[in-house]
């Protein structure tokens, strides 16, 4: 039996290279590994340079553990491992007993060091060499430094020896939380989830605005339909850690503006109106930018110049990652983070009530003009009266 305990082994990537800020991203990262975990984590995090270790349970749940840092931004890499004193025949018997004790042997193995501690009397190459034979010599599996079945990776750090059979990718981004609030205009389709998603990866607190077509909020929450929004957040809150969702009857706009709009620019109109409500209910949040699920081109109201004729003053930064992306792309992330079922149901949107086919190019000017003859500053004010935050359902609050 090794007698080392396992060591959930986290690697952090960008964090690295955060200079003066890295031991405040890495407390981030760390609370944030210790909520995911919860009880397969048996004491706080061990801080190597350039990643993290946190001791596990002796009866820890793999599958628990793959769950829980599938979801953890920040995480590059990570590996179920252990650590071992700083002794290389140590570290040897280690690894050959650890190979030992696995049900299928690997076909192949290479081994690859990492030796962020100079001082140690071996460099990387060394090391890695002489595992590598005690692991062939006594196991007598092939080494394949092309196409390994499985690679073993040591660090060398100034306390310890850690290594692990295999590693995992994990999410990548940054910590949750990390990077400042963003509102994230939600339209309950398939790409204001993933755009939602990208920025939380980034590490941005995320909070939700959706903008219906129900008489009250209320009405929202008690429909079968209207429940495809809770439904999406609850989906994302499997991502997102502490994000509140709003809501807000669309009716100040388009009761009003239905009498005095052409079908053909109405939609311009209304995606104006969206930004001016959510940068108004953002500076009430705290929020320092908006972001949307447009996709450049993918429909009309998404060319170049109606992006332009919506957004040319406002004062925060309207964030689009999804821009440049394809929609088979944007899908396969929306499949990937379990919001796309659910995106796909039957729901009357806002759009469902506006000519799907606006002009591609409607001028800022016109768009100027519109919104003084039909006063959108009050349709704007009425909206943000009615703005309500949706009890979180999340089980996974911050
Ligand atoms: P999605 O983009 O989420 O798949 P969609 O493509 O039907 O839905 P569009 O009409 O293309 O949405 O709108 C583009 C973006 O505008 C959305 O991604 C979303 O950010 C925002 N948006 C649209 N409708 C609403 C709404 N009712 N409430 C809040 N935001 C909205
Ligand atoms: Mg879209």
């Amino acid at each position: 039996m090794n007698p080392m305990p396992a060591l959930l082994i986290v690697h952090y990537g960008e964090i690295a290279l955060k200079g003066h800020n890295r031991k405040w991203f890495e407390v981030q990262l760390a609370m944030h590994l210790a909520s995911a975990l919860g009880g397969q984590a048996a004491g706080p995090a061990l801080r190597y340079r350039g990643r993290l270790g946190v001791p596990l349970v002796e009866e820890f749940d793999p599958e628990k553990i793959y769950d829980a840092m599938s979801r953890v931004f920040g995480v590059t890499y990570y590996a179920i491992g252990r650590r071992c004193e700083r002794n290389i025949d140590v570290l040897k018997s280690r690894i050959v007993e650890d190979l030992r004790a696995r049900s299928a042997p690997p076909r192949s193995f290479a081994v690859v060091t990492r030796r962020s501690d100079k001082m140690f009397p071996m460099n990387s190459e060394a090391i890695s060499r002489e595992v590598g034979a005690a692991v062939h010599d006594t196991l007598g599996i092939a080494v394949d430094l092309d196409e390994p079945d499985l690679t073993i990776w040591i660090s060398v750090t100034e306390s310890d020896l850690l290594y692990s059979l295999g590693r995992i990718r994990g999410p990548g981004g940054l910590p949750a939380n990390s990077a400042g609030r963003v509102l994230s205009l939600f339209s309950g389709g398939i790409d204001s989830p993933v755009s939602s998603f990208l920025l939380a990866r980034r590490g941005a607190q995320v909070d939700l605005l959706h903008v219906h077509t129900y008489r009250t909020n209320a009405e929202l929450v008690e429909d079968d339909q209207g429940k495809k929004i809770l439904d999406l957040k609850s989906a994302l809150d499997r991502h997102l850690v502490g994000s509140r969702l709003f809501l807000a009857p669309a009716y100040p706009f388009s009761i009003k503006a239905a009498l005095s709009l052409g079908e053909k620019i109405e939609m311009i109109l209304f995606r104006r109106f969206l930004l001016l409500l959510a940068q108004a209910f953002a500076s009430r949040i705290r929020a320092e930018a908006l972001v949307t699920g447009d996709n450049l081109g993918q429909v009309a109201s998404q060319t170049l110049s109606n992006l332009a004729a919506v957004d040319f003053d406002l004062s925060l930064p309207v964030l689009r990652p999804l821009i440049a992306m394809d929609k088979v792309d944007i899908v396969a992330l929306a499949k990937k983070i379990s919001t796309y079922d659910i995106s796909i149901r039957p729901y009357k949107d806002c759009c469902s009530l506006m000519s799907r086919h606006p002009r591609t190019r409607v001028p800022v000017e016109l768009v100027k003009k519109i919104e003084a003859d039909i006063g959108m500053p009050a349709m704007v004010e009425e909206a943000l009266s009615l703005v309500e935050s949706v009890p979180c359902q999340s089980a996974r609050k911050s």
